[in-house]
């Protein structure tokens, strides 16, 4: 049995369709991750499921009970906000205790399941100050507390990183990938933030205009993008995107041409959904994007002129500006093309060099989007 279910959802606020017929399924004990930019849906999503935002169609079933329609005290879920909405004038404790309380419940029970989540999270010192006497981090700990108190089945969270910085940021979402280990309960996440996704999520569920894109573990995902939309969303630099025209079509494969580059065979393709003349697009990540030194290398390249070099230390990531035209994601200001080089490189503003890339790591887009290549390999971990 799924632990939480949606079945064709659809929300609507006067006028705005903000989910377009959802259906999910959430394992027990998954970690799932829902990620799209800003204005996609996420947190409306995931208020439908706590039962905050109701729903204009569909069922929303929680361990096989449909509680669509059920208020969200009675549906067996916490939920984890970006604000930690705690009390300023209560203790940690009664922070942590107060949903229990509400509920009525004996002070013993109320004590030994504060006890046991201030464990969990290493807050047995904090139990008696208050909120303005902790750092953000712990906050936000104390608002995680909050909801383990009331053992959810299902935990939600919107964003709760967003208001800490990003040494806590990382901090966090290691203890929060610990915490699920430990707990082995459901877990919701809703963020915009793709490494957020990348790092923590069993599976990850791409939303955009407030339809899922696609669904997959997060190396899944990263391999076998379904769509420009995931390809270009999951993976920082981004994926670089080179718009070409498609020269011939036929059973053994097309032809492709860009101004700026040499035009190149893609073999091994479906190529039913494409014709001569079809605008398609190239994807290729800034890490399959090398330094071209010499001739013959059988890459695909083309010259280009540095306008930024991020010298990291293990890795040095290079924007250029170079002749082939980027359908999306050219980043004004950092040069349309970014390589990501896993060494110390001596290029900086101005260097001039030749980039390439070998046809088998590119990925291929058809007129509307979708991926035509064919499924590359996955690391199973
Ligand atoms: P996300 O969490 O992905 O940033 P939201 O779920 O908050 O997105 O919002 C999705 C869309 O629905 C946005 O376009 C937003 O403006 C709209 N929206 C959200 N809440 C309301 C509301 N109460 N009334 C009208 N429109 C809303």
């Amino acid at each position: 049995m799924s632990s939480v279910e949606l079945r064709k959802v659809d929300k609507h606020y006067a006028g705005y369709h903000a989910l377009k017929t959802i259906d999910l399924q959430i394992e027990k004990g998954e970690f799932v991750v829902m990620v799209g930019p800003s204005g996609c849906g996420k947190s409306t999503l995931l208020k439908t499921i706590a039962g905050l935002e109701s729903i204009n169609s569909g069922q929303i079933v929680i361990n096989g009970r449909d509680v669509t329609r059920e208020e969200p005290g009675d549906r067996g879920i916490a939920m984890v906000f970006q604000s930690y909405a705690l009390y300023p004038h209560m203790t940690v404790a009664e922070n942590m205790g107060f949903g229990l309380r509400m509920a009525n419940r004996p002070k013993a029970e109320i004590d030994a399941a504060v006890k046991r989540a201030a464990q969990i999270l290493r807050l047995e010192e904090q139990l008696a100050k208050r909120p303005k006497q902790l750092s953000g981090g712990q906050r936000q700990r104390v608002a995680i507390g909050r909801a383990i108190t009331r053992s959810p089945e299902v935990f939600l969270f919107d964003e709760p990183l967003s208001n800490l910085d990003a040494a806590l940021r990382t901090q966090m979402r290691v203890e929060l990938s610990g915490l699920h280990a430990q707990l082995g309960s459901t877990m919701i996440y809703v963020t915009h933030d793709q490494v957020e996704a990348m790092t923590m999520a069993d599976r990850i569920v791409v939303l955009n205009k407030g339809q899922v894109e696609q669904v997959g573990s997060p190396l899944e995902l990263y391999a076998n993008p379904a769509n420009i939309f995931v390809a270009g969303f999951l993976g920082a630099p981004r994926m670089n995107f080179i718009e070409m025209t498609v020269e011939t079509a036929d059973a053994t494969g097309v032809t492709l041409a860009a101004t700026g580059m040499p035009a190149f065979a893609m073999t091994g393709i479906d190529v039913s959904r494409l014709s001569a003349g079809d605008t398609a697009t190239v994807g290729v990540r800034p890490e399959h994007l090398h330094v071209v030194e010499a001739e013959g290398t059988g890459l695909i390249s083309f010259p280009g002129q540095v306008r930024l070099a991020e010298h990291l230390g293990r890795e040095t990531v290079l924007y250029l500006d170079a002749s082939p035209l980027q359908t999306t994601n050219s980043d004004s200001g950092t040069g349309n093309f970014a390589v990501q080089l896993n060494k110390i490189s001596p290029a900086g503003i101005g260097t001039r060099l030749n980039i390439g890339f070998d046809i088998g790591d590119a990925y291929l887009f058809g007129p509307d989007g979708q991926t035509i290549t064919p499924k590359k390999p996955v690391i199973s971990i």
